[in-house]
């Protein structure tokens, strides 16, 4: 297939572009590189730095490329500045991706593979989490996610678009060759910032709440391997051919782990003491958030290749170890 892969060069992006090649598709990637790096698509892939808003460009890309899918990872997602700076995130998130579509649907091109989120349920009244279960965003970026969500199953009615939408819990890991890994500035996700404090980066990490309702009082959340994500996006091209087709899958791995448990897989990993703090609760955070990923395994035949957080973290040691600062942009 070739496959656009908007935002390709993305934290997430960019590790399903290498993961379509493994699986003998064609990637094209287009992203505006606000966040993404260059250097984290190889160049032999096309690359189209072109912005969504700009449709006659990217119905030009659709055509010239004769693409048959498109997944789209194009979005901020700063929780926090989603709440401070919504304007922004309607633009980006919601806008943007109409743009998107609209061009995609003008073009004949009605397959559709969308980076939604955990973070569309809100604060869910039971664990784990099931797709069926109702969805009340705290934050406008998980509003966001469920506009396109509601979006696009008017669209599968009235246009014939085909879609998948992947849920995921907390995307963690990079490539097991340590060539690219998660690279985001300002970083705020807990497994980059714990390896920060780590190796000195940083001064320390600071554990935001240890007074939950959880065995030891911290976050408890479901970290996914990066390359794992992606395969899943891979695995639901045969579930598109049907004009119409709407699909929603949560994805992770279904196994909670709490803020202390990455400090201590860290330490293992890295063989270094990792300096934390406490400190208050963070707004908006649900005390666990964790997936029931069956309808994605019975479905899709996925099944995540790491299970638990130390070979998580262990690729992500792999990717900072080696690339200190990152990506140079
Ligand atoms: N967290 C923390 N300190 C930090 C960053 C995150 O204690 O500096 C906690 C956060 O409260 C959450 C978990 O780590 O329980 C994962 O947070 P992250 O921001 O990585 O992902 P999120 O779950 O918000 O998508």
């Amino acid at each position: 297939m070739n496959v656009l892969v908007v935002g390709g060069a993305g934290y997430i992006g960019s590790h399903c572009v290498r993961q379509l090649i493994a699986a003998g598709h064609n990637p094209v990637v287009l992203d505006n590189l606000v966040f993404g790096y260059r250097a984290a698509v190889d160049p032999d892939v096309p690359f189209y730095s072109v912005n969504l808003g700009n449709e006659s460009e990217v119905g030009k890309i659709l055509r010239k490329e004769k693409i048959d899918i498109v997944m789209h990872f194009a979005a901020f997602a700063y929780v926090g500045e989603s709440v401070t700076d919504p304007m922004k995130y309607y633009f980006n998130n919601v806008a943007s991706t109409l743009h998107l579509l609209r061009c995609m649907i003008g073009s004949g091109v009605k397959k559709f593979v969308f980076s939604s989120t955990c973070a569309t349920y809100g604060i869910p009244e039971k664990m784990p989490l099931v797709e069926t279960m109702p969805q009340a965003p705290i934050n406008p970026y998980g509003q966001t996610k469920l506009d396109i969500e509601n979006a696009l199953k008017s669209f599968a009615h009235a246009y014939g678009l085909s879609f998948a939408a992947f849920r995921y819990f907390n995307a963690a890991g990079a490539a097991e060759d340590g060539r690219i890994g998660e690279c985001h500035n300002p970083e705020t996700h807990l497994i980059p910032l714990v390896i920060d404090a780590a190796v000195g980066k940083r001064e320390n990490v600071q554990v935001f709440g240890t007074d939950y309702p959880t065995p030891d009082g911290t976050c408890l959340r479901d970290y996914v391997h990066v390359d794992d994500l992606s395969r899943a996006h891979i695995a639901v091209f045969d579930k598109l051919e049907k004009p119409g087709t709407a699909l929603f899958y949560n994805l992770g791995t279904g196994t909670p782990t709490s803020v202390l448990e990455v400090i201590h897989a860290v330490e293992k990993v890295t063989g270094k003491k990792v300096s934390y703090v406490t400190g208050p609760r963070r707004a908006g955070d649900p005390p666990a958030l964790y997936a029931d990923s069956t309808k994605a395994k019975t479905e899709l035949g996925w099944e995540p290749q790491f299970t638990t957080i130390e070979p998580i973290v262990a690729s992500a040691w792999k990717w900072h170890s080696s690339h200190p600062d990152g990506f140079k942009k």
